[in-house]
């Protein structure tokens, strides 16, 4: 997959507080191009497989659990520098670190229910967008 694009979750807070509109909106609005998009819930086996580098750390079950309480949207985005640009309109993983104007400033709950998911490099963001999407569903 080629390095101009991101992957991204809605997580359960965002859809459940129903902001999946708003949060959509800032991202298109931000230049980013949807190329694939699905609405749906993670199993028990997907949530830890795919924070499994979060596996040692103490809110990994707690992280499990609110991941999959309910439905969420995945996304692969596509725009120039999309992982840095991503993270910048996302904001810090802390709400109440997040600057103004970001996603998790704006509709993140708090730190372990933060809104949504940003790829943190070209690489993860190629292996997540497989993880989620066949080549039929990439447009
Ligand atoms: P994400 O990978 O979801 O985009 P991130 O890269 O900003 O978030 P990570 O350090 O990768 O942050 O943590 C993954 C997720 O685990 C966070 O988004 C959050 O939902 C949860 N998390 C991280 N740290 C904590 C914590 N101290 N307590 C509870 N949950 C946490
Ligand atoms: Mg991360």
């Amino acid at each position: 997959m080629a390095t101009n694009r991101t992957f991204t979750m809605l997580k359960p807070d965002a859809i459940e507080n129903g902001y999946l509109g708003k949060v959509l909106d800032m991202i298109v609005g931000a230049g980013f191009e949807i190329k694939a998009m699905k609405y749906t819930r993670l199993s028990e086996d997907e949530a830890k497989k795919f924070y499994e580098v979060h596996a040692e750390r103490p809110f990994y079950g707690e992280l499990v659990e609110y991941m999959t309480s309910g439905p969420i949207v995945a996304a692969i985005l596509e725009k120039d520098n999309a992982v840095a640009d991503f993270r910048a309109l996302i904001g810090a993983t802390d709400p109440a670190e997040a600057e103004e104007g970001t996603i998790r400033k704006s509709y993140a709950e708090s730190k372990a229910k933060n809104a949504v998911h940003g790829s943190d490099s070209d690489e993860n963001a190629a292996i997540e967008g497989e993880f989620h999407f066949n080549a039929a569903e990439i447009f």
